[in-house]
């Protein structure tokens, strides 16, 4: 039997990077409010958002998408013990590299914060009609507001790709994107309708 709190657990003991629990909740709500149904995840690490937004419910599918082999081994691991092997789709590999041919009502960005970007510009053709984005970490643990503070060269790059990345949500001409202060920071981009 699978253990959420032991995938918490785990996480936290080996410093994997899952979504925050509030950050997580907002998803789960999202997915009843809208009820959705097809989910495409970036960045899938030991499991731990795939299973939860699976679980939610019963008729949910998840694909999910992991370029590292230890952690994609773990996360097949994980998703048997929670009996989810029908309903989670697990791909190892680049996402960048994947060519994904489905339809989404909900694709969630959560892998490499310097390709954001070229996430969102590849997967926006899998959404459905009424499909979302939705992305995490975009506060990068409070480190967005002062990039310039930042010692370490890498950091401030990579903080900088994310602050690239909400100021092409921004301004996007295709879609609409809602920010919200919760967890570390998520935004809900929806194609704008006219
Ligand atoms: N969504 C998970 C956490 C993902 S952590 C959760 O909340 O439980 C980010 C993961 O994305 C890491 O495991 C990393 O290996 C993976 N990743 C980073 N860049 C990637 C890419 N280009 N393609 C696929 N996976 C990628
Ligand atoms: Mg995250």
């Amino acid at each position: 039997m699978g253990s959420i709190i032991k995938l918490e657990t785990y996480a936290k003991e080996n410093n994997v990077p899952i979504i925050r629990k509030d950050g997580l909740e907002f998803i789960i709500d999202y997915i009843k409010k809208y009820n959705i149904k097809n989910i495409l995840e970036i960045g899938t690490a030991i499991g731990y958002s795939a299973i939860n937004m699976a679980q939610t419910n019963e008729d949910i599918k998840v694909t999910t998408i992991e370029r590292n082999e230890n952690m994609y081994a773990i996360a097949r691991k994980n998703i048997r013990k929670f009996g989810l092997e029908k309903r989670i789709t697990l791909i190892l590999n680049d996402a960048l590299n994947v060519n994904v041919t489905g339809k989404y009502d909900l694709i969630f960005i959560d892998a490499a914060k310097a390709q954001y970007i070229k996430f969102f510009e590849k997967f926006k053709n899998n959404l459905t009609q009424n499909g979302v984005i939705i992305t995490d970490n975009l506060n990068f643990h409070g480190l967005t507001k002062h990039p310039e503070e930042i010692q370490s060269k890498n950091l401030r790059a990579l903080v900088k790709k994310i602050n690239n990345y909400k100021e092409f949500l921004q301004t996007n001409q295709e879609f609409e994107t809602k920010f919200h202060q919760i967890g570390d920071g998520i935004s809900v981009s929806k194609r704008k309708m006219d």
